[in-house]
């Protein structure tokens, strides 16, 4: 069983980042407004990600370690239409299973916090605000196979600051911050007032275009074009850059369906030919796009980590990401 669960764990939790994921994954779902990610040696010896959500019961906290235990899934019916970030129910138990991890959580309703140390289930009072640390010591030190394939710890920061930084993009209403080794890497302050209605569009999008310039930099935002368009089921909203051809930057791709970050093949040709098309390839596609999309009509259940989707009609989704582009690229700048 042990052994079970770390070859699940395996395609959960490939490297640090991917724990980063998930645990910053699951602090949005709680409501958090501050995420704190807390690095050591690139993630390998040390992830602790704080939150101040709602926090885990104390009755909560053996059970949220348990493989597919969800709170956020009632049904297989839900499946089809849930929209949390997570809802797999491995998270926890996959990282556990490769690590020393502990939670530590105070829900508002309790008078302190409590920390369960999973490997020997001790459960404890503790000193905590509301909301939820989670502490991942040593990946991997029981695979060391698995160890031997991570990167420098340089590296495996860099991948750590990535996984913040593409939730950071899509979710300008909470503050992110990212240590590594007692020093402070990165800092996205919240960029939306709180106590603002989120469902106000365009205090979302301008809040969403400083988020923008504080996370990929001015310069992509003063050298972005802003797209904005419905076509048949699918709304795309977001920007392209189209910076000087010596600035070009590959990396700059964040795609995202339904608040959620994904890789997909279809989108990054569609991006690509739209690109070819008006620009005829001068400029590397460099783009923040947010698709709105029926949930019925996606799958985000294809794999553990989340990151790919299934569109019932790519063609469709190819379709509206092409022309919504190029609508936006080939409109005269101010
Ligand atoms: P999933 O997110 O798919 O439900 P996880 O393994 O990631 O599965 O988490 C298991 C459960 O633990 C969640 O359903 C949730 O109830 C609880 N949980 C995990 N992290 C947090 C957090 N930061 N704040 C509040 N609850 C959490
Ligand atoms: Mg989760």
């Amino acid at each position: 069983d042990e052994l079970i669960s770390q070859i699940a764990a395996g395609e959960v939790v490939e490297r640090p980042a991917s724990a980063v994921r998930e645990l910053v994954d699951n602090a949005l779902d709680a409501g958090a407004r501050q995420v704190t990610v807390r690095l050591l040696a690139g993630g390998v010896r040390l992830i602790t990600v704080e939150d101040d959500g709602a926090g885990i019961a104390r009755g909560e906290l053996q059970a949220a370690l348990r493989r597919h235990a969800t709170s956020k899934i009632a049904s297989l019916h839900d499946l089809e239409s849930v929209l949390t970030m997570g809802f797999r129910g491995e998270a926890l138990a996959a990282i556990a299973s490769v690590s020393e991890l502990s939670l530590l959580s105070r829900t508002p309703e309790q008078d302190s916090g409590w920390l369960l140390d999973a490997r020997s289930g001790e459960l404890r009072p503790a000193a905590r605000a509301r909301g939820t640390t989670v502490e991942v010591r040593e990946l991997f030190f029981s695979t060391p196979a698995r160890r031997k394939f991570l990167k420098t710890d340089a590296t495996e920061l860099a991948h750590c600051v990535q996984a913040v930084r593409r939730h950071a993009l899509v979710r300008p209403d909470v503050g992110f911050a990212v240590w590594h080794e007692g020093k402070l890497v990165e800092q996205w302050r919240p960029t939306l007032a709180g106590g603002l209605a989120t469902d106000d569009v365009h205090a979302w999008r301008d809040a969403l275009a400083r988020r923008l310039a504080d996370v990929l930099g001015e310069d992509f935002i003063a050298n972005a074009v802003a797209v904005q368009r419905h076509v048949g089921g699918v709304r795309v909203t977001g920007w392209a850059g189209v910076p000087d051809a010596a600035r070009s930057r590959a990396d700059q791709q964040y795609s995202y369906v339904n608040g959620r970050f994904v890789r997909d093949r279809v989108l990054a040709h569609a991006a690509r030919s739209a690109y070819e098309d008006v620009l005829h390839g001068q400029r590397q596609p460099v783009y923040a796009l947010y698709l709105e999309i029926d949930p019925q009509r996606v799958d985000v259940n294809v794999h553990p980590t989340k990151i790919e989707v299934r569109f019932r009609d790519g063609r469709e989704v190819h379709q509206a990401v092409r022309h919504a582009l190029e609508d936006a690229l080939a409109a005269p700048r101010a």
